[in-house]
């Protein structure tokens, strides 16, 4: 199937009320043109480099999205465009976002990242750190970034059960954090980032709102 016809494969079975960012990391551009032209406008990537590149080469009209680990010493370089950032796990990478964000005179939307799979290797915050982030002192001086909502990514296993109770944990999180902090500070819940190709399905279910789909959309990549 080409790229266009995955897509609407894949939103017809979302709900108009959750949001699909097609991860195009690794794909050329040729293929984000073709995704774009079938309607998309959210698109994700995984290293800053590879995104500012494409940012640079394709319509300003897509909105940008960093999933994956973010290092502290990329983030001005996404700083002038990107919408919205999933990967946040410490206070001093959103120090950093915040920083950046002024000197382009922006407001940065960030998603705290849960660690909510089995893996030791996923990075993300527990509840705790989560509420420690929150209610930090310094926390209160970050006029330049919103907290949109949590990210969470699943353990890689075929048991669609453990699955949808990690996401199920996660709605559950999100669900008592965006209602204790619902006039907090820089925070405007919106967002719950939770699905990939192989389990945005059960994320839906279990209340996703924004779903990440890379493969599903542009096919295997295949890493050099
Ligand atoms: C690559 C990636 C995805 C998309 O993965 P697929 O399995 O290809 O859909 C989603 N989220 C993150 C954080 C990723 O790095």
């Amino acid at each position: 199937m080409s790229i266009s016809e995955n897509l609407k494969a894949i939103q017809s079975d979302l709900p108009s009320s959750v949001t699909l960012v097609a991860i195009s990391k690794t794909k050329p551009v040729s293929a984000i043109q073709e995704a774009l032209e079938a309607g998309q406008i959210h698109f994700g990537e995984n290293k800053v480099q590879e995104m500012t590149d494409k940012h640079a080469q394709l319509p300003e009209s897509i909105l940008w999205h960093q999933v994956g680990h973010l290092q502290s010493n990329k983030v001005k370089y996404l700083a002038p465009y990107v919408h919205l950032i999933h990967s946040i796990d410490s206070l001093k990478l959103l120090q950093e976002v915040n920083k950046q964000a002024s000197k382009h005179d922006r407001n940065i939307q960030v998603l705290l990242q849960m660690h909510i799979a089995e893996e030791e290797t996923k990075f993300g915050l527990d509840s705790d750190e989560l509420k420690a982030l929150l209610e930090h002192p310094d926390f209160a001086s970050l006029t330049n970034i919103t907290v949109s909502g949590l990210m969470g990514m699943a353990t890689f296993t075929e048991n669609e059960q453990q699955i949808a109770k990690e996401f199920r944990g996660l709605r559950k999180l999100y669900d008592e954090i965006s209602a204790a902090y619902s006039s907090h500070h820089h925070c405007n819940w919106t967002s719950l980032s939770m699905g990939m190709s192989g389990d945005y399905k059960i994320a839906v279910k279990e209340g996703s709102t924004m779903v990440r789909v890379g493969s599903a959309i542009f096919g295997n990549r295949v890493y050099s």
